[in-house]
């Protein structure tokens, strides 16, 4: 057996291309559009958030930046566009996220066994026709010197969560998540999504593990949605 012909890597190469923050051709992000991402970083670094109100049973997750444009755009374009282009742009400031949750797991505990991709539902999986947060959560946890892997599944029909409450996604999700078959019992893992939204889904996750024995360490996040949470401590900066 041969390799298989990457179409979808010709097609991506032959498309022109453009920033994706304002539309500049020729480039996936331009100097600009940068300088805006990242100005919806927090200053000082990754912080410590939760979402308010908060789910019983999760710590904070480590968030890189607020969910506001420009990077909103890049997140959605990445996962739900055709700009699978941005999945670098956007590893960068995932990684940074599991970096300082690893430092603040390892103050803690001896250490990390795996970071976990949070998983999409099937329909989305069908609708995308490939696993965008997986590949960005694998490439994030590369970057940061540690092993990924995606061990839990959606079970069952879930509605698209956009535009349900924290109620509602919490309901939505309950029980929905169930852990592959493996020998995962008795593993530190931290759990990595691109969005902190409610934490719903975080806290689903958490659910599942611990209920197979596995134990939840850590959160990281590309960015928390800004009205919905709130700091650890009053020490951050633009997390109004
Ligand atoms: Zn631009």
């Amino acid at each position: 057996m041969g390799r298989r012909f990457d179409v979808a890597g010709l097609i991506d190469l032959a498309l022109p291309r453009r920033c994706a923050g304002c539309g500049a051709p020729l480039l996936t992000l331009c100097a600009e559009c940068v300088d805006a991402v990242t100005g919806t970083t927090f200053a000082g670094g990754p912080q410590p958030v939760f979402p308010a109100p908060a789910p019983f049973g999760i710590g904070p997750t480590w968030v890189t930046a607020a969910y506001l444009p420009p990077l909103s755009g890049l997140i959605r374009g990445y996962k739900d566009g055709a700009r699978r282009d941005l999945r670098t742009i956007l590893a960068v400031l995932l990684t940074q996220a599991l970096v300082r949750a690893a430092e603040a797991v390892s103050t803690r505990h001896t250490g990390i066994d795996v970071v976990l991709s949070m998983p999409s539902s099937a329909a989305s999986i069908r609708a995308r026709g490939d696993h965008p947060v997986r590949d960005l959560v694998r490439l994030a946890a590369r970057e940061a010197g540690l092993p990924s892997a995606e061990v839990l599944r959606v079970h069952g029909r879930v509605r698209d969560t956009a535009g349900l409450d924290a109620a509602g996604r919490a309901g939505n999700l309950a029980g929905r998540m169930r852990v592959r078959a493996g020998d995962w019992h008795g593993a530190t893992v931290i759990l990595a999504d691109d969005i902190l939204t409610t934490g719903a889904s975080m806290a689903e996750a958490t659910r599942a593990l611990n209920a197979t024995g596995i134990e939840v360490v850590g959160q990281a996040a590309i960015a928390a949605t800004p009205r919905r949470f709130r700091p650890e401590s009053h020490s951050g900066q633009g997390l109004g």
